[in-house]
């Protein structure tokens, strides 16, 4: 086992991590590791848009971004994170473009901006255009721009290298460590997928930047990478999760399949309509209509397919109807996205409407951050050198619904905050000692995966979940979905004790790792779902049927779920709240 020794690690080369880098790099000894190639990353999946209130195109300001954020998360947001977001959007965007990131140009050369779900002039007067856009391949490019970036300033990457135990000086599991005592990280410990050998990486700081859990379900815009990974290692540590029974699912995913469609599309003029041809949107919210936020059409369009108003020979999804846009628009700004409806469904978007149904997309929650990045594990105590961002943390900026093209804003400003913050702080830090044998669970987990004799396949476990997951705790939740997919967790985490691989090899053993990831989406999934029964109120992306309204007087709070030590020896949930920060805005009932 190799000893490696860093003043700041970074787990994850997506667009968080990187940003990170780009300013840790320069101010501390910093690696990065990430499982992936970096340009492998989810980031360079994202299509549509990151927003910012530039008012290039139209009159904006950061005050009406951060009130349409507040609103779109059903004030779940926490203010003063949703401010800083909003505020510092502008410089992030321009830092972008001073990197080389080829953005589109209006006419005279500005930067420009499309509309894009929620967001509004005026706190909901019309739809405004903030989204700065690269075609639809913005993530590409974003993800392209800071690895060159990267490269250029020689920061140190250990690529296909994944992370698989976080360590603390503390143990936090049992709960009792008092909130004044001092729990700092001391690093992770690895594994290289090219040998199979182990990596201890000590640190004074260690960022989060492992992206989204998308994984969980079976119908998702997701990368199979995104299995979660930094939730579950923190979770498992005795850190909280905040907020995680809020996913959202984007309501134009390709049906049948999940592929996402962006909703630059509709920003740009596609037109939701049902079996009888009807823009229903237009009932659901009379002022934005198709571009209202993503909660409210993926609901909306699961309600018409319910209704019987669905298309197809099954009734069971609605069409994306683009024919009405020129051909040579449709070219130049949604020219990836055409193309898959081309590949995978077979349609031709200048002639046919596509048929489209909600994917699951965003994990609004994770692991529970302060404005600077550094990880909670308390509603108010910090780990010492500890730090998340990207879709891994919840700030929370996202509150109970993301708007779209808000989460590559967030990765570049909380990746930003948090590379700055873990490099100012192992400057004043000593190097924490290492636990006993650090490498020793991950040993013991591996080893047990591969010397099973189980009879249990993770394709199969992982398939149930997936399915189990879509079932239950998908766009619409009642109480007895919930507990029939808790259920079924239950068992599968059961059967999960007796899994085996076949590949019992030390080399690429990629056979092994998705069992370890399985592992991960089992605990996760037990997460979502234990605080989608809890929280009994519909706010954004959880939408409970038994309980249908918002309910502020019980649930304006955030949810911390830990994982704690039970009584008969084994582990289990345990739930606790903490409060939201509201500044300017107060809960309004929520319209468009
Ligand atoms: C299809 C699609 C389109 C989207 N379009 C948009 C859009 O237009 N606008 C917008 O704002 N948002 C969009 N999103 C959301 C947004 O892209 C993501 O939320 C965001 O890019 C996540 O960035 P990240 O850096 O947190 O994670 P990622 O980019 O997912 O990177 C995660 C990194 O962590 C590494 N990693 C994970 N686990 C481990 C481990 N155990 N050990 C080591 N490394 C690990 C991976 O290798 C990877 O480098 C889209 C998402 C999808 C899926």
């Amino acid at each position: 086992m190799q000893t490696h020794q860093y003043d700041v690690v970074i787990v994850g080369a997506g667009g968080a991590g990187m940003r990170a880098a780009l300013e840790s790099s320069t101010r501390a000894r910093t690696a990065v590791l990430s499982k992936l190639y970096p340009t492998r990353s989810h980031t360079g999946a994202a299509q549509g848009g990151m927003c910012a209130a530039l008012g290039n195109v139209e009159e904006d300001n950061w005050e009406w971004h951060t009130f349409d954020t507040v609103k779109g998360g059903d004030y779940l947001v926490d203010q003063d994170a949703a401010e800083v977001m909003a505020k510092e959007a502008i410089d992030a965007v321009l830092d972008l473009e001073h990197m080389g990131l080829p953005f589109n140009r209006t006419p005279d050369g500005k930067i420009d901006q499309r509309r894009f779900g929620g967001h509004t002039r005026n706190h909901g007067e019309a739809a405004v255009r903030r989204a700065c856009y690269a075609a639809d391949r913005t993530g590409h490019m974003i993800l392209q721009t800071l690895y060159q970036q990267c490269v250029k300033q020689d920061v140190a990457f250990f690529n296909e290298v994944y992370a698989l135990d976080l360590l603390l000086t503390h143990d936090l599991m049992a709960g009792d460590v008092p909130a004044d005592e001092e729990v700092k990280v001391a690093g992770v410990v690895a594994h290289d997928l090219a040998t199979g050998e182990l990596h201890v990486f000590r640190a004074k700081s260690v960022i989060l930047a492992t992206g989204g859990a998308g994984k969980i379900y079976k119908t998702t815009s997701n990368a199979h990478t995104l299995t979660g990974d930094g939730m579950a290692l923190a979770y498992r540590k005795g850190i909280p999760l905040e907020d995680m029974e809020f996913f959202q699912f984007h309501p134009t995913g390709l049906a049948g399949l999940g592929i996402l469609l962006s909703e630059a599309a509709r920003g740009e003029g596609g037109i939701l309509r049902n079996s009888e041809g009807e823009r229903f949107m237009e009932r659901y919210a009379p002022t934005i209509k198709d571009l209202a936020p993503r909660d409210m059409v993926a609901r909306a369009m699961a309600n018409e397919v319910r209704e019987g108003r669905g298309c197809g020979p099954n009734k069971d999804y609605v069409l994306l109807d683009l024919t009405h846009l020129e051909p040579a628009h449709i070219d130049a700004k949604l020219p990836d996205i055409t193309e898959f409806a081309r590949t995978y469904l077979g349609v031709e978007p200048y002639t046919e409407p596509v048929p489209v149904y909600p994917t699951a997309h965003y994990a609004m929650g994770g692991v529970p951050t302060t404005i600077r990045g550094e990880v909670l594990r308390t509603n108010t105590a910090v780990v010492g050198g500890l730090y998340a961002a990207g879709e891994v943390a919840c700030v929370s900026v996202h509150g109970a619904n993301r708007l779209g093209t808000n989460s590559l804003l967030d990765i570049n400003v909380f990746g930003k905050r948090a590379g700055i913050a873990a490099a100012e702080y192992s400057a004043a830090a000593e190097l924490p000692e290492l636990p006993e044998s650090p490498g020793a669970a991950v040993t013991a987990l591996l080893d047990r995966v591969l010397g099973g004799d189980g009879t249990e396949k993770v394709a199969v476990l992982r398939r149930e979940l997936q399915e189990a997951m879509d079932a239950g705790a998908q766009v619409f939740r009642t109480a007895e979905s919930l507990e029939a997919t808790l259920a079924t967790i239950g068992s599968l985490k059961e059967r999960y004790a007796s899994v085996a691989v076949q590949d019992k090899g030390k080399q690429f053993n990629t056979d092994l790792l998705e069992a370890v990831e399985l592992g991960f989406l089992l605990d996760l999934a037990e997460v979502v779902v234990v605080g989608a029964l809890a929280r009994e109120e519909s706010r954004g992306g959880h939408f409970r049927e038994d309980f249908p309204a918002r309910d502020d007087a019980r649930f304006l709070q955030h949810t911390m779920a830990y994982l704690r030590q039970a009584p008969d020896g084994g582990t289990q949930v345990e739930l606790g709240a903490k409060p939201v920060t509201i500044t300017r805005y107060q809960p309004m009932e929520r319209k468009y």
